[in-house]
């Protein structure tokens, strides 16, 4: 007997502005990749042992694909492929690609900074256990 998998991803983006063209902010694609990383995960993990498959696998485990396909969101080799402007049908540049990635780094590295922050001032402030238990 053969069987055929099907997956579908239905994803809530925004509805166009007075247009039918549908256009996706990057924080969409970002979304589009992460999902597909999981259907692709659920179709490559079909074993004979439940537990090691789909969403039987620890959280973080099931996120790995996921994570990693967000990536492709962010490599220029592979937006330029899809990602067009609207209108004039013009790849997605390079820079731009590069500019967004820096201020990705930016917000991702203040927002380490931020935490670390946090997390020595509660050491500072409350130097007993309670600091195990942020
Ligand atoms: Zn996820």
């Amino acid at each position: 007997m053969s069987c055929i998998m099907v997956y579908a991803l239905v994803c809530n983006f925004s509805k166009p502005h007075n247009s039918s063209v549908v256009r996706l902010n990057h924080s969409d694609v970002d979304t589009l990749v992460h999902e597909f990383g999981h259907a692709l995960h659920y179709f490559l993990s079909g074993t004979d042992y439940q537990h090691f498959s789909s969403t039987k696998v620890a959280f973080d485990m099931a996120e790995t694909p996921s994570k990693l396909f967000e990536y492709y969101g962010w490599d220029y080799k592979v937006l330029k492929k899809f990602a067009r402007h609207y209108s004039t049908g013009n790849s997605i540049l390079e820079k731009l690609v590069e500019s967004m990635m820096g201020a990705r780094r930016m917000v991702f590295c203040n927002g380490i900074a931020v935490t670390c922050r946090i997390w020595i001032s509660h050491i500072i402030f409350f130097p007993s256990n309670e600091t195990l238990q942020i």
